[in-house]
Order: C-alpha cells, then sequence, then structure tokens
C-alpha cells in the first residue's frame, strides 16, 4: 500500500455525495411490517383453524402437528412467492455472533421438464444445517454430530431481499443449545414463571409476564474508499494505531448536532427497510464522538426485540454499502473518542397491561414495583461478577472503564427518590409508617408542577452501568457489536431465581400466621439491607470508585478471559440448573467458545499488527530517513550549513523504528507459545498477559513516527481523514 493509494481513496471519500434514495410510497403505517409474515398476513394466507393453532402455538407454546405445519407452510410459501421471494433460509444465531443462514430455492424439478415451488411443514419446521463448523465448544464432539434448526413460531417469518427467513433455534441433537435463541427463550419462561408468582400476592388476574427489550445501537460510519485501505478496521474492525486527530470530540459539537446529508440519506433508507421489516425504529442521532452516531426502536417483547436488533445489524452493514460507508459496530473503533455501546432498556409487564418496573398509582401497585426492584437490585448484587461476563469481550473490553463507558465493575443506580424509598423502608420499625402512594414515593419538594414522569428522567447517571430510569432498568455495559440476548439471559434468570427464593420465604412467613403485607415488607427490609453495597449513585469513573468497589466485594476483575471464569462458578452453576436456563454442559461449552473466541480475536489483531508494522510502517519511517540522509549528506558538502535538527529526526526515526521492530519480534514470539498452549483458558489467559500487551507500545511508536514522518509518505488514512469525512 502506498501514499498514492491514500491520496487516491482520500479524494474518493471527498467525491462521495450523498446516495439518492427513492422515497418510499405512502406513509410509514401504510407499508409497516410489509415484508414480516405478520398476524394480518397470516390471517390473509390461513384457514381460520389453522390460523388458531397457530396463534395457541406463539402464546402458550403447544407443538405443531405435522399436518397443521403442512397448511403454515403453504400459507406461508403463498405469501412469500406473492412478495418476491424464490428461496427461503432458516436464520438463526449461532455463536460466532451474527446470524447463519443457508439459502435453498422454492423451485424444485416437478419431473416433466419443469420446476414447481416447494415447501413443505417439514422444511419450515426442521432443518439440519450442516453446522458442523459453527462453533460449540465440544458439545458436538463429546456427544452427537449433528445439530439441528427449529422453527421459533413466536418470532415472525420475514423476507429480506428474496429470500423468506424463517427465525429458528439452533440445537444438537442431545438437546443442547447452540445458539442465543434457545437459552433466551428458557430464560424468558423462567422469569415469566417466577414472576407471575409473585405477582399473585397483588392481583390473582396476572396469569404471564412479559420481558421487554428496548436496545439503542451506538455506531460510527466510516467512507468505504479510505476503509478499504486500513487493514486493520478492514480486519479487526479497529484501528490498531493512528495518532489522535488535532480535533476530535472536544468541542462537543457533533452530539445530536444536524446529522450530516449523505448520513441522513443513509439513514433514511435504513429506517425505510427496518419498517418494512416491523422493525419499529423511532430514534436517530448524532453520538458523541465524529462519525458516531445511534439508532433506537420502540422496545418490544425481548425476544422479537432482539431478532430485531441481529436483524438491523446486518440491514445496516447492506444499506451502509450502497451509500459507500462502512459501519463499524466495533466497540472501540478509534482512540481518544467515544466507542459504541448497545444499551439494552429491559422491563417486566403483565398480561394485565401492568409495568412491574414503573411506580403504580395505588399503594398495592406500588408495593409491586419496590417489591420487583428490590428483587432486581438484589439479583444484580448476588450475580455482579456473571453480569460482567455476559458483556465482556475481547472487543468491549477496550471500551469498558475507559473514562466513557461504564466501569468494569457493575453497579446499581437508582436515582435519589428511589434511593430515598428503599433507605425509609429498610429503617422503618413501624409498617404503618410506610405507605407507598404515588405521591408519598415520589414527592420532591419545591417542582411538584412538574410531571412525575418529566422528573425519573432528568434524575440519570450517565455513568452507571446498570441504571434504574423511571419504567425499566437501562443495562449500558452491553457492547455495540453484542448479541443482547447473553444480557438479558443473565438478568432474566438471575431474576427469575431471586423471585422464587423471595416467594418461598414470604410463602414460609405467611404459613406462620404473618399477614401478606408484612411478611413482604420485612423480606424487602431485609434484602435491602443484604444488597446495599450494589448500590452506587456517584461517578462510576472515577479512581475512588474503583478503591470502594473493591471494599464492597464487587466484582472488580479487569482480564477478560478471567471474568469468563464467572460462568463456571459453583454459584452460577447452580443458578442456571435451578431456573433450567443452562446445563453445566452448556455452560462449559459456552465459555469455551468465548476463550476460543477471544484468542482468535487477539490472534487475529496480533497478525494483522504485525503486518502494519513491518510492510507498512517500518518501509515508510525508513523512506522517510533515506530523504533526510541524503539531504544531511549532501548538506554536509556545503561548509556553514547545520544539520543539526535532521540529525535529530534521523535518530528519532530510528529509535521509534528499531522499538518498533524489537517489540513486534517480541509480540510475534509470545504469540507462537501461546499457540502452543492446548487448553483453551490458559491459551485465552497467555493472550491476555503476554501478547495483547504489546499492542498499545508497539502503537505509541507508530503513532510517534505518524508526527514526524512526512505526510506525503504516509500510507494509512489518517483519524482526521477517517473521522471527518462523510
Ligand atoms: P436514552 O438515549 O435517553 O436512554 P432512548 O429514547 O434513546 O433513551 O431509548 C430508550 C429506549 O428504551 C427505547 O428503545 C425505548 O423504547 C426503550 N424503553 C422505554 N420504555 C421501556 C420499557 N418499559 N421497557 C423496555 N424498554 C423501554
Ligand atoms: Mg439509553
Amino acid at each position: 500500500m502506498s501514499s498514492l493509494l491514500r491520496f487516491k481513496m482520500v479524494d474518493a471519500a471527498i467525491n462521495h455525495t450523498a446516495v439518492e434514495v427513492t422515497p418510499p410510497k405512502g406513509r410509514p403505517s401504510d407499508y409497516f411490517g410489509a415484508k414480516v409474515f405478520s398476524q394480518a398476513a397470516m390471517r390473509k394466507y390461513l384457514d381460520k383453524q389453522t390460523y388458531e393453532v397457530l396463534s395457541n402455538t406463539m402464546e402458550n407454546g403447544t407443538p405443531l402437528t405435522r399436518e397443521v405445519a403442512d397448511s403454515i407452510a403453504a400459507g406461508m410459501r403463498q405469501w412469500a412467492l406473492e412478495n418476491g421471494a424464490d428461496h427461503y433460509t432458516h436464520w438463526f444465531q449461532p455463536l460466532t455472533g451474527g446470524t447463519a443462514e443457508k439459502h435453498d430455492a422454492f423451485a424444485q424439478p416437478d419431473g416433466f421438464g419443469g420446476v414447481i415451488e416447494e415447501f413443505s411443514g417439514k422444511l419450515l419446521v426442521q432443518q439440519e444445517p450442516d453446522a458442523s463448523s459453527f462453533p460449540n465448544g465440544g458439545i458436538r464432539n463429546t456427544f452427537e454430530a449433528r445439530g439441528y434448526s427449529a422453527w421459533d413460531p413466536t418470532s415472525p417469518a420475514f423476507i429480506v431481499d428474496s429470500t423468506l427467513c424463517i427465525p429458528t433455534v439452533f440445537i444438537a441433537y442431545t438437546g443442547e443449545a447452540l445458539d442465543y435463541k434457545v437459552p433466551l427463550l428458557r430464560s424468558i419462561s423462567a422469569v415469566d414463571k417466577a414472576a407471575t408468582e409473585v405477582c399473585r400476592y397483588f392481583d390473582r388476574n396476572v396469569s404471564k409476564v412479559h420481558t421487554y427489550l428496548g436496545w439503542e445501537q451506538e455506531y460510527f460510519l466510516v467512507d468505504e474508499s479510505l476503509w478499504a485501505v486500513r487493514p486493520d478496521l478492514m480486519l479487526t474492525g479497529r484501528t490498531l494505531m493512528g495518532h489522535e486527530s488535532a480535533k476530535n470530540q472536544q468541542l462537543e459539537d457533533h452530539y445530536f448536532g444536524a446529522i450530516p446529508t449523505r448520513v441522513m440519506a443513509f439513514m433514511k433508507e435504513l429506517e425505510y427497510e427496518c419498517l418494512k421489516l416491523g422493525i419499529p425504529v423511532k430514534t436517530r442521532h448524532n453520538e458523541v464522538a465524529p462519525n458516531q452516531f445511534e439508532l433506537a426502536p420502540v422496545y418490544e417483547e425481548a425476544n422479537l426485540a432482539n431478532d430485531h436488533n441481529q436483524l438491523l445489524m446486518t440491514i445496516m452493514d447492506k444499506t451502509a454499502r450502497r451509500h459507500h460507508f462502512r459501519v463499524l459496530l466495533h466497540e472501540k473503533p478509534f482512540k481518544g473518542i467515544n466507542g459504541s455501546g448497545k444499551h439494552n432498556n429491559w422491563s417486566l409487564g403483565t398480561d394485565t397491561g401492568v409495568n412491574l418496573m414503573s411506580p403504580g398509582k395505588t399503594a398495592s401497585e406500588n408495593l409491586q414495583f419496590i417489591t420487583f426492584l428490590v428483587n432486581v437490585i438484589s439479583s444484580v448484587y448476588k450475580h455482579n461478577g456473571l453480569l460482567k461476563a455476559a458483556i465482556m469481550s475481547a472487543t468491549n473490553a477496550h471500551r469498558l472503564g475507559a473514562n466513557e463507558a461504564p466501569p468494569a465493575i457493575i453497579s446499581t443506580f437508582l436515582g435519589t427518590q428511589v434511593s430515598a424509598v428503599l433507605d425509609k423502608l429498610a429503617a422503618a420499625t413501624d409498617d404503618k409508617a410506610i405507605r407507598f402512594d404515588a405521591k408519598d414515593v415520589f414527592k420532591m419538594s419545591g417542582i411538584a408542577h412538574i410531571p412525575t414522569l418529566l422528573r425519573d428522567n432528568t434524575d440519570r447517571n450517565r455513568t452507571s452501568p446498570f441504571a434504574f430510569t423511571g419504567n425499566r432498568f437501562e443495562f449500558r455495559a452491553a457492547g455495540a457489536s453484542d448479541n443482547c440476548a447473553e444480557a438479558i439471559i443473565t438478568l432474566n434468570t438471575a431474576l427469575a431465581d431471586e423471585l422464587t427464593a423471595f416467594k418461598q420465604r414470604v410463602d414460609e412467613k405467611i404459613e406462620r400466621g404473618m399477614k401478606k403485607e408484612k411478611a413482604i415488607y420485612e423480606e424487602l427490609k431485609a434484602m435491602i439491607k443484604a444488597c446495599q453495597p450494589i448500590r452506587f449513585d456517584g461517578n462510576g469513573y472515577s479512581e475512588e470508585w474503583r478503591e470502594e468497589a473493591k471494599r464492597r466485594g464487587l466484582d472488580c476483575e479487569t482480564s477478560t478471559p478471567l471474568i469468563f471464569d464467572r460462568y463456571l462458578d459453583e454459584r452460577t452453576i447452580g443458578l442456571f440448573d435451578r431456573t433450567g436456563v443452562y446445563s453445566k454442559v452448556e455452560l462449559e461449552a459456552r465459555t469455551e467458545v468465548k476463550w476460543e473466541t477471544y484468542v482468535k480475536k487477539i490472534q487475529i489483531e496480533g497478525r494483522v499488527l504485525g503486518d502494519l508494522t513491518m510492510n507498512h510502517i517500518v518501509p515508510t519511517a525508513s523512506n522517510y530517513e533515506a530523504m533526510l540522509l541524503d539531504k544531511v549528506y549532501k548538506m554536509s558538502h556545503i561548509p556553514g550549513l547545520n544539520a543539526t535538527s535532521d540529525i535529530a529526526l534521523i535518530k528519532r526515526i530510528q529509535d521509534h523504528t528499531a522499538e518498533i521492530v524489537r517489540l513486534t519480534e517480541e509480540m510475534t514470539e509470545a504469540r507462537k507459545r501461546a499457540n502452543r498452549i492446548e487448553a483453551m483458558r490458559e491459551k485465552a489467559i497467555a493472550y491476555h498477559d503476554t501478547v495483547e500487551i504489546f499492542f498499545d507500545e508497539i502503537r505509541h511508536h507508530v503513532d510517534k513516527l505518524e508526527e514526524i514522518v512526512d505526510d506525503r509518505l504516509w500510507p494509512l488514512p489518517k483519524y482526521r481523514e477517517l473521522l471527518f469525512l462523510r
């Protein structure tokens, strides 16, 4: 790669203007869900009986018979063909991250020299993708070589381009989950069961509790021509080198600023595509860092919301390419400016329409709210290390604790009002003194004329990884590229377990003759006191908090491979076993995959870094050095000229280059040593402790060179080009 190429690409980036987008016909309400086999489509394309059986399955999980599956497949095929589909695929979420699909044509030889469009119930319900190359953490070797994908009727089929996509789970023949959807569904039903029981203390009519998820997706856009000449961005998703731009986000002029025209064209097309797929996109804005943006939909039932997020990430990538952008979902693509997260807004709601994480209007509703709130924070306290493991990855590790994102310590922020209520409850000696009327719970002196909700929203702490935001919890530590399921599975499961134990203790008290309300109060009081250490309303970025958190006994581990150990703690194994979300075998397998993925990511970064330094940076620096040497040599022939500053420059280049070469060689050696380790956990630890430690050091010298080497020679697009051309 040469600097000529860089300039050509900068030129191309400057010349990229907004791509013309054909405006959608009609209003969003006309095309929303047009590419989804929705309830409306089902009613139209299925006979009444089939529709009813399927509805029952979607609501209550009753198994489908072969005949019904055939009828559904026939209707679905009809709908898909009428909507331009010619292929179908099972669409699943393997542990690689992202989604997997294998397209088959509907067209099938009819035996008379022609073709006929075919799609049977068998093809709809179950397939056997050749899945041996998906990560499985050893499950498929130890148990059974085959895996299969099976339709999840709770999330509707949809069409992308001309392919009918059928959301499926992906499991081993022996039943172990090989994906994110299976455990997510299990966790949703675990929390439904446990929460419904507790709700019935307050309202006998509750028969189901839903999990809701509203994600906020942050991302960067980079011009595709520049991206193409940054091997690090292309292969690792982040810049492994690059001196900070003189201007980056310090003026805070990007956040909520006017959206650039080219980006707007991209967003409009993206939103149109999303709406057609039934993704209820709502919010778009510039984020804090230059070229960083956010998209958020209206929250939905968690399984569907998660499918939609997975789908969004794919659609984003495709759409960005049409606009000559590349979308970066890496958690930390650029040094020195904010990285990207994916806030997971999480709540539970009953089938009677009550949000269990929102203060209610009556005393009983508020006691129910406090009950759920306390159970949430108590479960987060008990499993804070595990929750961190759920959102930790080689990529997210760069963002957490980087003074812009939550620290690598999980704590909860409740806001002053809710905190005060809990403290009052814990301290109360006379039960009658506590009355949870809405105005008691959210009384704020002086500004009573401001509606309650507005006040909740202003009471915020951006540094908290897990914040209560008025009617939901916001898990902010999740990374931009994560599958949200990981976080939601852990939250749901921990809460389900907590609620079950809570219910048992309250029931025991009631059996011993205590009144229900009093039993609940007593339990909550004890729990509030016990989980005090997880509550933290201060500045999560501060050094003092790290010290304080350690004193409080919260999980402060920062090494990614060691954080994964939390998945195999006895406590974790017990938790997932009791709730039926993961078996021990599944936990072991998934942790193995996590270590393996970590190793691969760092391995790739190490290789790319080595390639860039030795094949791009060092030769460039040497060229410049040769030019200077030539100059100094010539100068020495002319009396009276002083070459001191040139010589000093040459020496600096020499020093940095020598360090880069030495460190790169050492890193390569360390990598070779790590590669010889068999056990995946130990290998991951070796990569973390002995390989990754070179990255920043090497980068430091490269970035120094970038500062002094002639800009005309520098081969890699610089930060100012990557971040400000759009
Ligand atoms: P902010 O950036 O201020 O945190 P946004 O409006 O960008 O807020 O995103 C908030 C997200 O939270 C949206 O996806 C929204 O639908 C979701 N949300 C709102 N209420 C709930 C709730 N009760 N449960 C789950 N998600 C919710
Ligand atoms: Mg948010």
